[in-house]
């Protein structure tokens, strides 16, 4: 059954929706309907591009929509760190700001460097203002679904094309919930295979290889539910039934999932791709999400690297003659990677570029670069009355190998051009580096 709308909230906001900017006809029509309509899973952390994919929508044009949806308070934003093992949700946000650089997948045991353009998905709720949907209290859900609807996700595919949750789910003997300060229970018959036990939070973690005949009576496993550990509680059991008591010693309610992994199947090794999901860098590099969420932008340039936006000038001339000069492979190579950096570009503008030195003795040259109107930078070199702190090493590093750099005085440093938010000119400073590159000889 599909739970009622508040209709005068959904109504308002609708409005509101329709006046943020011109949108396609029936665009706002299309999600009012499925607000509406669909069922509870399908509003909770709805994937942009699913979403325009299966409407024929435009894919810039449907995460403007949820942007300024979220801003309108119909939808809420919900960042996840995906593991690209399991596919396990190993952590979810409500916001960018709580975002950081390490995760831990408790079920593979393995850690991750979070990166913004891998597996930092962006999600959308509806709001439960608007529609209150059962996802908003997982803890109110039965153990299976919080574990196999909420804490992993369906967008990872086996190479059939089915979610690896689903071949997950089809091994799974038991997901219980487990009462704070309690022993839980659970038993299992198995005749071969392996069984594997987790919880999300890395609390307990097992695995029991089934050998040799069968047992005479039921195998206990007492499995301490407690402090996080890092590495897999290994037993070796005869078929038969095996007995799992879990205590919980915390003061919260736990989780337990267990599940019996035939022989020779390998989790870890799933071949899983991913279907397309609005990853981190996408939306800090999306016009509106800087327009509407500018205090998050902010916060994501202290916490989680940002480092890949770049404001980059190429000059490809001379492509020619380097495919002559290095031979065609190797040369294509290059231009590959040189096309690979651009490819999640928001913007191009093209402009004469131009680099000027007065002066041929990098110690004391004068450097002018200008992109015509957009850009433009100009240095001198440090003189005596110049004071130099450490600060120009540890921030200000050349971004690619250089032969020899230095840190030089920046007399121009202007950006003047569009699709970044923001413009600059801020002269006068030493936030510039200027070095010379040794080209390698092939
Ligand atoms: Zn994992």
């Amino acid at each position: 059954m599909v739970s009622a709308v508040n209709e005068q909230l959904l109504d308002e906001r609708l409005a509101a929706l329709e006046e943020a900017r011109a949108w396609s006809p029936r665009l706002i029509s299309k999600l009012e309907r499925h607000i509406r309509t669909a069922d509870d899973l399908a509003l909770f952390r709805i994937n942009a591009f699913s979403f325009a994919q299966e409407r024929h929508l435009p894919e810039n044009e449907i995460i403007d929509l949820f942007l300024h949806a979220t801003a309108l308070g119909l939808f809420s934003m919900d960042w996840s760190l995906f593991c690209p093992q399991c596919c396990c949700v190993v952590e979810s946000f409500r916001s960018l700001k709580s975002l950081h650089n390490h995760y831990h997948c408790a079920f593979c045991q393995v850690g991750y460097e979070a990166a913004l353009d891998e597996y930092i998905a962006v999600a959308f709720t509806v709001s439960p203002n608007i529609r209150k949907i059962q996802f908003h209290d997982p803890d109110q859900l039965s153990a299976w679904d919080k574990f196999f609807k909420t804490q992993n996700t369906a967008e990872g595919l086996l190479p059939d094309g089915q979610p690896l949750v689903n071949a997950k789910a089809a091994v799974a003997r038991s997901v219980t919930y487990l009462p704070a300060g309690e022993t839980t229970s659970i038993e299992i018959e198995v005749d071969e295979g392996t069984v594997v036990g987790t919880c999300p939070l890395g609390r307990a973690a097992i695995m029991v290889s089934i050998v040799g005949a069968p047992a005479s009576g039921p195998q206990v496993v007492p499995v301490a539910y407690g402090e996080t550990v890092h590495v897999r509680d290994v037993h070796e059991m005869a078929p038969g039934k095996i007995v799992f008591t879990l205590a919980n010693k915390t003061s919260e309610r736990g989780m337990f999932a267990i599940a019996v992994l035939p022989p020779g199947f390998d989790m870890g090794r799933a071949p899983v791709h991913f279907i397309p999901f609005l990853n981190g860098k996408r939306l800090l590099t999306t016009q509106a999400f800087r327009d509407l969420f500018r205090s998050e932008v902010i916060k994501a340039r202290e916490g989680i690297g940002v480092k890949d936006i770049t404001l980059l000038f190429t000059d490809l001339k001379g492509s020619t003659a380097l495919y002559d000069r290095i031979g065609d492979l190797n040369a294509f190579a290059l231009v590959q990677r040189h096309f690979d950096l651009l490819q999640d570009v928001v913007r191009v503008d093209y402009q004469p570029i131009a680099l000027n030195f007065e002066n041929n003795d990098l110690h004391s040259m004068k450097a002018t670069l200008t992109a015509g109107t957009l850009a433009k930078i100009q240095t001198r070199a440090m003189n005596e009355g110049d004071h130099i702190c450490r600060n120009e090493e540890v921030w200000y590093q050349p971004l690619t190998k250089v032969a020899h750099a230095m840190p030089v005085y920046a007399l121009a440093h202007d950006f003047k051009g569009q699709g970044l938010g923001t413009t600059w000119s801020s002269p006068d400073k030493r936030s510039s580096f200027i070095g010379n590159f040794a080209v390698p000889s092939e």
